[in-house]
């Protein structure tokens, strides 16, 4: 016989966590939360496991509705403004640092002369966790829920169960099934095309993300640390004269490292990211130039768009490719030899020398040429010849169905939140999706009446 539930989440990223935080706050209901891959500090994916791609995030809480997500397109920019300092004191309480970045009259200064530069500067407080800390403060929410939860780790669901277009629960890869009134799917990128397949077989709307395509550059610390040290992370925006396309710098990353990542599920790929520690500081800094692409009729596949130019640099180079600017711009590959030489040492080891123009559209590379020239501007020394740049770095935006402001689905009591709805794209705004979803399950379970018509539970409270 099926296990029964009130309540199953899928996913034990930041979206499914925040979902069994809020709903831990009241006594009396049956919560799973079920995890495709290992607990915290068994796992060794970048993307799979408990804390999700939250745990080896760069922990970058960025602390406003205009980056990270759309959710002020469900709940309005007050109602999310005001979820995302819930979100950010909640943070606070398991152990992020108080120190807040990008505020006060520097960053008017910078805003200023960025400017100057033909650069847009959108300011964003931030939180700055490091990659180590984030692993804490998730290992901290972790040790919360697990009394107050039933956790089945190395558990991938595979089908969602409807009934009288009701959701009624959840099967398993192995064929287990799992009874619930209500279900959160918070699978992250690893799970969107999962998620998208079975939205497709439950015949729900669908809407299709933008891909963004792009590079990731690396230069010294001191190139950009006038703007780091006010804003950690500057978020800066283009439009390029060649094309008009809007190119934007994502996730910075003072002095922390380029890294490789897989992803795409079955169909996988290996992209360029980057991260840093708190504690641990590299000599360089780097950060993506992303160039975002919306398509005309009738192409319908960006997550294929942007996996073909993936697998053209996994292609030519084994996972990821790496060009001095110099290089790039005198139209010839980098050597080892030349990369050896050149100022920058390049903190992703394995990446190989050779050519982004092989890999990268005339289109997306002519904009980001033209972005890091506008950009030298603002920090002299970011066009310099020694310049690295890695590629391929690509956002997969997952696609996204039909929701509604406390993002359920159009299957009733099936809510989708984070990053592998498309709803975010970010830890704070994966996070406060699945506070949404939480709360209006609260509503609607009146848990209260139902702890007393159990008896055994005790009455619903908050802790
Ligand atoms: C290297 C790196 C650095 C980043 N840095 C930052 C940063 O500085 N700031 C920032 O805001 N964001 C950052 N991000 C993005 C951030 O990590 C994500 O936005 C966030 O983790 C999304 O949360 P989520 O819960 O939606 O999904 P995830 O964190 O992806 O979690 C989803 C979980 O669901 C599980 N899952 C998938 N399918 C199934 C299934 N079928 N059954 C059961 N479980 C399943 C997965 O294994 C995963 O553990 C970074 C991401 C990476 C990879």
């Amino acid at each position: 016989m099926a296990e029964k539930y009130d309540v199953i989440i899928v996913g034990g990223g930041p979206a499914g966590i925040f979902a069994a935080l809020e709903l831990s706050r009241v006594v009396g209901l049956k919560v799973l939360l079920i995890e495709k891959g290992k607990d915290l500090d068994e796992r060794t994916n970048l993307v799979c496991g408990l804390g999700g791609a939250g745990a080896y995030s760069d922990g970058k809480l960025t602390l406003t509705p205009e980056v990270g997500g759309r959710l002020k397109d469900y709940l309005g920019v007050t109602e999310t403004e005001a979820l995302i300092n819930y979100v950010g004191e909640l943070y606070l309480k398991y152990g992020a640092p108080s120190q807040l970045y990008g505020v006060g009259d520097r960053v008017d200064e910078v805003s200023r002369r960025a400017s100057l530069a033909g650069l847009r500067l959108i300011p964003v407080p931030l939180r700055h966790l490091g990659t180590e800390r984030c692993r804490s403060i998730l290992g901290a929410m972790r040790n919360h829920l697990i009394p107050r939860l039933e956790l089945r780790l190395e558990t991938a669901a595979a089908t969602i169960i409807i009934g009288g277009n009701k959701v009624r629960g959840v099967e398993t890869e192995t064929g287990k099934r799992f009874d619930g009134d209500y279900l959160i799917l918070a699978p992250g990128r690893e799970g969107a095309d999962w998620l998208a397949n079975e939205a497709k077989r439950l015949k729900l709307t669908l809407y299709r993300n933008p891909v963004d395509v792009g590079i990731r550059v690396e230069v010294p610390v001191a190139v950009t640390e006038e703007l780091t040290s006010v804003l950690y992370e500057a978020k800066l925006e283009y439009l390029s004269k060649s094309f008009d396309d809007r190119i934007r710098t994502f996730c910075m990353c003072p002095a922390g490292e380029v890294t490789m990542e897989t992803s795409g599920g079955s169909d996988s790929v290996i992209t360029v990211n980057g991260h840093s520690y708190a504690s641990s500081k590299s000599q360089n800094t780097n950060f993506a130039l992303l160039v975002s692409t919306n398509f005309t009729e009738p192409f319908r596949e960006p997550i294929a768009y942007g996996k073909y130019i993936a697998r053209l640099a996994n292609i030519l180079s084994g996972g990821v490719l790496i060009q001095r600017l110099g290089d790039l711009m005198e139209g010839h590959r980098s050597t080892p030899a030349r990369i050896e030489r050149g100022i920058v040492k390049p903190t992703l080891k394995e990446a190989t020398p050779g050519d982004l123009s092989f890999v990268i559209p005339y289109r997306h590379l002519t904009g980001i040429i033209e972005m890091l020239q506008a950009l030298d501007k603002l920090a002299p020394g970011v066009a310099d010849r020694h310049t690295l740049l890695y590629g391929v770095e690509v956002k997969f935006y997952s696609c996204r169905p039909h929701l509604s402001a406390s993002l359920e689905t159009e299957v009733k009591n099936l809510f989708a939140a984070g990053d592998g709805a498309g709803v975010s794209r970010g830890l704070v705004q994966a996070s406060a999706s699945g506070v949404i979803a939480a709360r209006e399950i609260l509503k609607r379970t009146g848990v209260r009446s139902k702890a007393k018509r159990r008896g055994s539970r005790k009455p619903a409270a908050l802790s």
